[in-house]
């Protein structure tokens, strides 16, 4: 691709970034801040071209742009911009009267030079609000976007510079080489999004280098349904969850769970949704997205043809439009082939099962995922899925939206990711070091701490 960073200019990219670190130039508060407001004011100014680039990418509405990317993206950066000064204020220990006389501190430094990497599916809000948790905890940062969403990448490329200071914020673009490339080199940390499998050759680069790595990746997300929830609720919610993005979405809903006796009035009721999201169909609604590229659609269509289960609404596949229909099948086996990975598109399989310890075995037969999602009106209902499952996060009756909720952390557990999480705070933590901190005072010797010192003297150890 014409835009992507010559291989050979990257190692320069990062050596002059980390000049920029040493040099201090990001210590100031103000010059962080001044660099989060200009973030602010390139989305905002450019809003109408973000959309665009995202029904280009991604067959997206505006309104879904607006709901999932940038109003969730431009919030978390105002949101850190104005925390900035308080989080970057060193934290105290608890009182001790043993140690107060040398003010222990914990400061709160910057990593240093960090990598951001981020996957196609939301292609600002898993870039842009990290990126400004970097600039808020003081770090000089690379951003990696995917060279999957051509437009929306493209214009984060060409919108950085005109925005942020070249000496603390560098766009790389590019597919495996330049990633290989950047992952070859010494990082203060690398944030990775993306997908379970190149996780492992991230991980694998940056332990050449003792790196720490914050991983935020996928899994299977379960959904189970308590048959005496409101069932109009959770179809809408579901179906919602599942077709926002074209089932590109990280937290979206994989499988369903639910016992046999609700089975067919709960498909009603997803039907009915059906018709309502899309009275003309949904390949002519503008409100249905497409997959990324030709060979995602190809993915949905290999599993399509490989599934047991019975269809219920959709299965269409056109691949040079990248349309994969909204898709609905039951009599789903857990050996079927929609069980083995993470679908990451609009097929959703509908399970049977005899109550919710079966539920909860299924659940723990796969690895840990991002959410587990319970549709339950009944407090006893949820706490028993939730506290016999783990996932990044435990969600009731609501699908997605818990990632734009101020103050929760949003990240996976285990084989969905691991080294922090990143919203608001938790992304300036991640790229914070806690460093202790202690001024000691020489007149302590004379009253507590002279024992230390040889000779070691029995009369010492008794004081
Ligand atoms: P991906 O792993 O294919 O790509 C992510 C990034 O890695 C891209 O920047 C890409 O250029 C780079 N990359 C790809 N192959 C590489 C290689 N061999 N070596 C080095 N770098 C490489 O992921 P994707 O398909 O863009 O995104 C989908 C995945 O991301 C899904 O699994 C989804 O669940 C996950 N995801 C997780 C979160 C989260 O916050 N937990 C959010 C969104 C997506």
């Amino acid at each position: 691709m014409a835009n992507f960073t010559p291989v050979e200019e990257i190692p320069k990219i990062r050596e002059e970034l980390h000049r920029t670190f040493m040099s201090g130039k990001m210590r100031p508060i103000s010059y962080r801040k001044e660099q989060l407001a200009r973030l602010a004011y390139m989305i905002h100014e450019h809003a109408d071209e973000f959309r665009e680039a995202l029904t280009a990418d991604l067959g997206r509405s505006a309104l879904e742009t607006d709901f999932l990317d940038l109003r969730t993206t431009l919030h978390e950066i105002t949101e850190t911009y104005r925390n900035v000064e308080k989080w970057s204020k060193p934290d105290r220990p608890g009182f001790d009267f043993n140690w107060f006389l040398m003010s222990p501190s914990i400061r709160k430094d910057p990593k240093g030079v960090v990598l951001i990497m981020g996957p196609f599916n939301y292609p600002m809000l898993l870039i842009l609000p990290p990126l400004a948790g970097a600039l808020a905890a003081g770090c000089t940062v690379v951003i990696k976007p995917s060279e999957l969403t051509v437009a929306t990448s493209g214009l984060i490329a060409k919108l950085i510079p005109q925005y942020l200071d070249p000496d603390v914020c560098r766009v790389v673009m590019g597919g495996v080489p330049e990633s290989t490339k950047l992952l070859e080199l010494p990082w203060d940390h690398i944030l990775y999004t993306g997908s379970g499998r190149v996780a492992k050759t991230v991980l694998t680069a940056a332990a050449k280098h003792l790196t720490p790595v914050t991983t935020e990746l996928g899994g299977k997300n379960p959904v189970v349904i308590d048959p005496k929830s409101d069932l109009k609720l959770a179809a809408r919610r579901l179906m919602w969850g599942k077709y926002t993005n074209c089932g590109q979405t990280c937290v979206a809903p994989d499988y369903v769970l639910l016992p046999q006796e609700i089975e067919e009035v709960f498909i009603k009721e997803l039907l009915e949704v059906h018709s309502s999201f899309y009275p003309e169909g949904p390949k002519n609604s503008e409100s249905y997205p497409r997959m990324v590229t030709k060979q995602h659609a190809a993915r949905m269509k290999k599993l399509l043809d490989e599934t047991q289960g019975k269809l219920v609404i959709g299965g269409e596949v056109d691949l040079d439009d990248r349309y994969v229909a909204p898709t609905i099948l039951k009599d789903i086996h857990p050996d079927d082939a929609l069980m083995e990975d993470e679908i990451f598109g609009p097929i959703m399989p509908i399970i049977t099962v005899r109550n919710e310890d079966e539920a909860i075995e299924l659940i723990n037969s796969k690895d840990h995922a991002l959410a587990v999602t319970v549709f339950s009106q009944d407090a006893a209902f949820r706490s028993k899925i939730f506290d016999n499952t783990r996932s990044g996060a435990a969600i009731a009756n609501e699908m997605i939206i818990y990632h734009g909720t101020s103050g929760l952390p949003f990240g996976g557990v285990g084989p969905s990711g691991s080294g922090g999480a990143t919203t608001g705070k938790y992304s300036f933590d991640v790229f914070t070091h806690n460093r202790a901190s202690l001024v000691g005072r020489g007149f302590i010797d004379t009253i507590i701490l002279n024992g230390r010192y040889p000779p070691h003297t029995a009369a010492k150890s008794k004081k």
